[in-house]
């Protein structure tokens, strides 16, 4: 049995390594891609380093019919615990860069948000400070609509260039009018990676910037469990309501199995400690979810992706529940 499961591993990993110049590592950890350390491996992990990577994971995913997986800094993620079977893609350093040009900005999809922030807070560009306390990467923020502190992506995005794994081809520009940017979610096609992305800031005095920022970093440090292994907010926030307080409400803070828990610091939040599953901290989301639904008469969405789980919509190239 375990002869005929490692064959093709070796298969897709040759294949990889083949069309890849970047690196390609068999059987990586998952929980070593992700913030809150949990979940199996991946078949194959791609770091890509140019757009003829990307291609290169889209035609050996065609063509030994394997499914891939996009991946940022992993910090929205939870991983089932059997991992994913096909191959994990992110975006090496090869994807970073930034150029600004008065207010217009374009940036890499590796760049990472705080850092990214922090660089046009010092150039005195305004409207990404949100961004020092999202500890994503630039693709990710896009393809999350991410958000904080009043602001989020749809304010300052004017386009993403993507590179789609199912259908080959180049690179495409696609302009954030039609890319559906709502809170926490767009309709960026699933196997849409986004490389580069192009903001448009306003000139704002640096110094108050810092300061923001600074204050943005504070309230995190006092509300939420900034220093425990977590995928931030599991829940999106009902209309005029915080999926945070429901749970508190339906009793729920503290809510633990085996290593995970709701926070006991931010409810919408479950934390693991060493040791913990995937599985645990599913079957904390899944009774917290009903619980709320049972309470308070809610249906929480999850904002957080779960990957490889049992469940009615997992789907696509990527198979993600939500
Ligand atoms: P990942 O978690 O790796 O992936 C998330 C989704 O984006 C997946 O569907 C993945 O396939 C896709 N994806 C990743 N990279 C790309 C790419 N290059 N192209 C296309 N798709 C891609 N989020 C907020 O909005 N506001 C917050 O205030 C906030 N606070 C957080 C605090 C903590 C402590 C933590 C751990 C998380 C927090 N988050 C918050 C969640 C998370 O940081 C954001 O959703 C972030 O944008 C995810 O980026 P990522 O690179 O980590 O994406």
């Amino acid at each position: 049995m375990a002869e005929e499961v490692a064959a093709p591993d070796r298969q897709l990993v040759r294949s990889l390594e083949v069309q890849v110049a970047g690196d390609v590592l068999p059987a990586e950890p998952l929980s070593d891609h992700t913030t809150i350390k949990v979940g199996g491996p991946a078949a194959a992990f791609v770091r890509a380093e140019t757009v003829a990577d990307l291609v290169g994971v889209a035609e050996v995913c065609a063509a030994l019919d394997r499914p891939f997986l996009i991946l940022g800094r992993g910090s929205n993620l939870v991983v089932a615990d059997r991992g994913w079977p096909g191959v994990a893609v992110t975006l090496g350093r090869g994807f970073r860069g930034v150029e600004v040009d008065g207010t217009t900005v374009v940036a890499g999809g590796a760049e990472r948000m705080p850092v990214l922030a922090a660089r046009l807070a010092r150039a005195g560009l305004g409207g990404l400070a949100f961004g020092v306390a999202i500890p994503g990467s630039l693709g990710g923020a896009v393809r999350m609509n991410a958000g904080a502190h009043g602001g989020e992506m749809a304010d300052v995005l004017a386009w993403a260039d993507v590179v789609r794994l199912s259908s080959g081809g180049g690179v495409q520009r696609l302009p954030a009018a039609e890319l559906g940017l709502r809170y926490r979610q767009t309709d960026l096609p699933g196997d849409a990676v986004v490389i580069r992305a192009g903001l448009v800031l306003t000139p704002t005095d640096a110094e108050t910037l810092r300061e923001e920022m600074a204050e943005m970093k504070q309230w995190r440090r006092r509300s939420q469990p900034v220093n425990t292994p977590s995928c931030g907010s599991v829940f999106a926030n009902p209309e005029g309501d915080s999926a945070g307080r429901l749970i508190e409400a339906s009793g729920m803070k503290g809510y633990r199995c085996g290593g995970a828990r709701v926070s006991p610091v931010h409810a919408n939040f479950i934390t693991v400690e060493p040791g913990a599953t995937a599985a645990d901290v599913h079957a904390v989301l899944t009774t917290v979810r009903s619980t709320v639904a049972e309470q308070q008469g809610v249906d929480l969405r999850t904002e957080v992706v779960l990957i490889g789980f049992e469940g009615p919509a997992t789907a696509g190239g990527r198979g993600e529940e939500r």
